[in-house]
């Protein structure tokens, strides 16, 4: 429950139950194993992508300052927003898919805040010992010993979080080039702010602030029920099983068949990175990392009851009076329906965007400051400025050509070269008759073809200025 933010005269505010510092305990078994694959996978992704070159560059970098976002061989302009931003439903989606079938199964195994409070956790229990020794040590005097184990957790974590700084702004700018500027005064002020204020963060969220995020700082924790339904999976402790619960020699004296399957023993509340007691139901603190089961399958093999206690299972399952009831299955439930359609429905937006797109984009400005003029031939001309993107690493010749009434046509050349990965600005004069019939603005187009494949062209609509009444004829 959350306390109140009301406060009485002279106390202080409490925006969040204070638990003390959480020393978990070490567990093993297959949600163990799963979580740490789940951290080597996505560290070696993190910290190993930003190195990886293809060609003369960075196979992934959002490069902010040249307004491109590279990965691999495909290069995305701001132009390709759209694509970006179904690229973000499609991620938002897969994470609604799988809050529906699993609840928070995201925090537990992949979140970087768990994936980091784990490594931070792993590196503590490496320099301080085992949750009894860390515990005795942070409640032991100050001394020389203290002193150096918690100055080289310290120095391990701020090393980590710096790491990781540079790591994720190499993603933004390169980063042998980063790298080779971290001597002090070489780098820049908005480089050198980011990496400090990511290692910084790194260090507070993984070392300090841990679980506290989880539970009182995500939102996804908040909002993560509304994607569910009776049938989500979640990590659930089965009272049926386990009630009444008690001693292990009670049960002895007793038998099983007088008392529940808990033996009350903790360990499922010792082993939670959230501290918290999944034998007192559902609660948003829960990330579902699963190492209550983890915990409590070995106390049940140990006293040779089924494993399962503790479990993936849903609302519907355990309120269900035959035990087990079946689970029903995900596609056919409305809510699973709803989010798989949208997330084939965005993905397949995304691959014919993806197969669709034009590496080429134009953009026509007219000349504002000379509307029209008149040629010595009598031929009307307009002034236009032409944006040309080349969004392919090669360098590519075009040929440009405009259509419309008026018998309008190019006044210059109409071939011209764009280096790799540019933008060509081009200053471009159209003529047109000037015919008695037509006046004022005229709907022209532009087109710019790729020579080399005339298939790739770009078309971008723009307007012809005629005299609203012919010169030297009267109104
Ligand atoms: S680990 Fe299992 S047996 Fe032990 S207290 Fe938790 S639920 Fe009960
Ligand atoms: S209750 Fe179990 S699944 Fe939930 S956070 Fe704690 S250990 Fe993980």
């Amino acid at each position: 429950m959350q306390p109140p933010l009301k406060q009485a005269h002279g106390a202080r505010i409490e925006f969040y139950n204070k638990t003390g510092k959480i020393h978990p305990r070490t567990t093993s078994g297959r949600f163990n194993t799963l979580r740490w694959s789940m951290v080597w996978l996505t560290q070696i992704v993190f910290y190993g992508l930003c190195w990886l070159p293809w060609g003369d560059r960075q196979a992934v970098l959002f490069d902010i300052a040249e307004r491109k976002f590279y990965l691999f061989g495909l290069v995305l302009w701001p132009q390709d927003a759209m694509l970006l931003a179904v690229m973000l439903i499609v991620a938002a989606t897969g994470l609604f898919f799988a809050t529906a079938l699993a609840g928070r199964v995201f925090c537990g195994f992949a979140c970087p805040q768990t994936v980091y409070t784990a490594v931070f956790r792993w590196v503590e229990a490496k320099v301080e010992g085992d949750h009894l020794a860390r515990m005795r040590l942070d409640q032991s005097a100050p001394g020389m010993r203290k002193f150096a184990l918690k100055a080289t957790k310290h120095a391990i974590w701020l090393t980590i979080a710096l790491w990781t700084s540079i790591t994720f702004v190499g993603y933004f700018t390169p980063i042998r080039e980063l790298l080779a500027r971290m001597l002090p005064g070489e780098l820049g002020p908005w480089e050198a702010f980011w990496v400090f204020f990511y290692a910084a963060f790194t260090y507070l969220l993984a070392g300090f602030a841990r679980e506290m995020v989880c539970m009182h700082m995500c939102p996804y924790s908040r909002f993560q029920g509304v994607m569910g339904d009776p049938d989500t999976r979640n990590v659930s402790y089965d009272t049926r099983r386990g009630e009444p619960r008690g001693a292990l020699s009670r049960r002895q004296a007793k038998g099983a068949a007088a008392q529940g399957d808990c033996i009350d023993c903790g360990l499922c509340v010792q082993v939670c990175p959230t501290g918290i007691d999944i034998r007192q139901g559902l609660q948003y603190a829960c990330i579902n990392c699963g190492l209550c089961i983890d915990a409590c399958d070995e106390v049940m093999t140990r006293i040779k009851a089924p494993t399962g206690l503790i479990r993936f299972a849903s609302e519907r399952e355990l309120a269900a009076s035959a035990a087990p009831a079946r689970p029903r299955p995900a596609l056919l439930r409305p809510r699973v329906q709803v989010y798989l359609a949208t997330l084939v429905a965005f993905s397949a937006a995304g691959v014919v965007m993806l197969a669709e797109r034009t590496p080429l984009a134009v953009d026509v400005l007219r000349d504002r400051h000379a509307l029209l003029r008149i040629d010595d031939d009598g031929r009307i001309e307009n002034d236009y400025l032409l944006k040309v993107a080349n969004m392919l690493e090669q360098p590519r010749r075009f040929r440009l050509q405009v259509a419309g009434p008026a018998d309008v046509r190019l006044a210059g050349r109409d071939v011209f070269e764009a280096s790799a990965g540019s933008i060509t600005t081009l200053s471009v004069s159209v003529s047109g008759v000037a015919d008695p019939s037509l006046r004022g603005s005229q709907p022209i187009h532009f087109t710019v073809e790729d020579l080399d494949t005339p298939t790739t062209r770009a078309v971008e609509k723009s307007s012809f200025l005629l005299p609203m009444g012919l010169p030297g004829a009267g109104s």
